[in-house]
């Protein structure tokens, strides 16, 4: 019995939230859900990685991610420079997304899994766009990640941003992903969503008690459409159909807001993911907490990358020319997406999911400390294993699940077919 248990001998844990330490040998139990439990004894024929008194603790949750971007590295530029939010999206995702075949869509998930697990994040929450891919996009990004062993909440982009069949198509794939699968309604964002759709997603979600997941007020242009075509605010249109009062909705962004929805915001469920790094890249502002119910906000980086301690540092340091930061209100919203998940009954992200840190501390690390060496000692360089619910998936930096170089080499043949294609559209 014992032998399928994972043991961690001589760890020095620190708890997530209150960031406790604490010496000893670990048992992991296995599965969806699995615990933690401290033991002093290890059976003779258990599985034990001996870690040698290094920094174990919760492994990452990234709370907005777009694994769609991830063969965006190093592409030519557009055939247009773009000149504001709206042409980025025009020239650049709009263009990458309408490229995309299922290969595509596989080499970017396959290698997402791998920079995530190896940067410590077990479980993604991914916002997906392939609009000449839709059917059967979501199962293919989920068998890439379960094959990696990596947990996942997924959804499509739904939109009317390429005429209302794709928006149909959209809803369709969401609908037979979510008839066995935990997942969310994915929308683009208000100004690409027409009111015949908006009201066909809330059906959806409420038809498999899902939510919305849709990118908010990242730029004002989304607030000055909406308004112009709509008479509401961004906030004001999504709460008329019920998604601010629902517990698992994920706003991404939520940049231009004003004092009435910020206190919409306040008075709802819904989460907002903040991506600090993407608002940079675009220039479209930054996130300020203001009026809002901070215990809710979590943490993304808008498929920019996979890194998540790199994503909480920048939250920090770009965050300090537009108010005043606090490192644990900052290091928490890293941690809350584990609330978000846990409290809306998602599976996979238990105790049971854990990285250990070969970090070469100079200094002492102690509960009270542990935030200064988060955010100005760490890195992911120092993720040395990664455990997702319960498996060992990175063992001395190397994926132990799938075969990294295989799935690097498909990458790079997929980016070369992808970005000619681009070219060509
Ligand atoms: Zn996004």
């Amino acid at each position: 019995m014992s032998q399928n248990y994972l043991y961690l001998k001589n760890a020095t844990y620190i708890e997530p939230f209150t960031l406790e330490v604490r010496q000893g040998n670990i048992l992991v139990q296995p599965g969806a859900d699995g615990k933690i439990q401290f033991v002093q004894q290890i059976p003779d024929d258990a599985q034990v990685l001996d870690v040698q008194g290094k920094i174990v603790t919760r492994s990452f949750v990234i709370a907005h991610h777009h694994i769609y971007s991830a063969l965006a590295v190093g592409m030519p530029a557009p055939k247009k420079q773009p000149t504001n939010f709206y042409e980025i999206l025009k020239y650049v995702w709009w263009t990458l997304d309408k490229s995309l075949t299922k290969d595509m869509v596989l080499a970017s998930a396959l290698t997402t899994a791998i920079y995530a697990a190896k940067a410590g994040a077990t479980f993604i929450i991914d916002h997906h766009a392939s609009p000449n891919f839709i059917r059967g996009s979501l199962s293919t990004i989920a068998q890439a990640l379960d094959s990696a062993g990596l947990s996942h909440l997924l959804c499509y982009e739904i939109t009317d941003r390429d005429g209302h069949d794709k928006a149909l198509q959209g809803l369709e794939e969401t609908q037979e992903y979510l008839k066995h699968n935990q997942g969310l309604v994915g929308l683009h964002a208000s100004f690409t969503v027409e009111e015949e759709t908006m009201k066909k997603a809330a059906d959806l979600a409420e038809k498999y008690n899902s939510a919305v997941h849709i990118h908010v007020a990242e730029d004002r242009f989304d607030q000055d459409f909406t308004l112009y075509k709509w008479q509401k605010r961004v906030i004001e249109r999504l709460d008329y159909y019920g998604f601010v009062k629902n517990p698992k909705t994920i706003l991404a962004h939520a940049i231009h807001l004003n004092d009435n929805e910020r206190m919409i915001l306040k008075f709802g469920k819904a989460w907002i993911a903040q991506n600090p790094e993407s608002n940079l890249n675009n220039n479209v502002g930054f996130f300020s907490y203001q009026g809002l119910d901070r215990s809710r906000v979590m943490l993304g980086t808008d498929g920019m990358h996979s890194d998540m301690i790199q994503s909480t540092k920048a939250a920090y340091f770009a965050g300090l020319p537009v108010e005043p930061q606090d490192m644990a209100e900052i290091y928490a919203r890293l941690r809350n997406s584990h609330r978000y998940l846990q409290q809306n009954g998602f599976k996979g992200d238990g105790q049971n999911n854990l990285v250990v840190l070969d970090y070469q501390n100079r200094t002492p690390v102690t509960q009270q400390n542990f935030l200064g060496h988060f955010f100005f000692g760490l890195s992911s360089r120092d993720v040395l294993h990664v455990i997702s619910q319960g498996r060992l998936i990175v063992k001395d930096r190397k994926m132990l699940t799938i075969d990294e170089q295989a799935a690097l080499q498909f990458a790079r043949e997929q980016a070369q077919l992808l970005w000619k294609k681009m070219q060509e559209l």
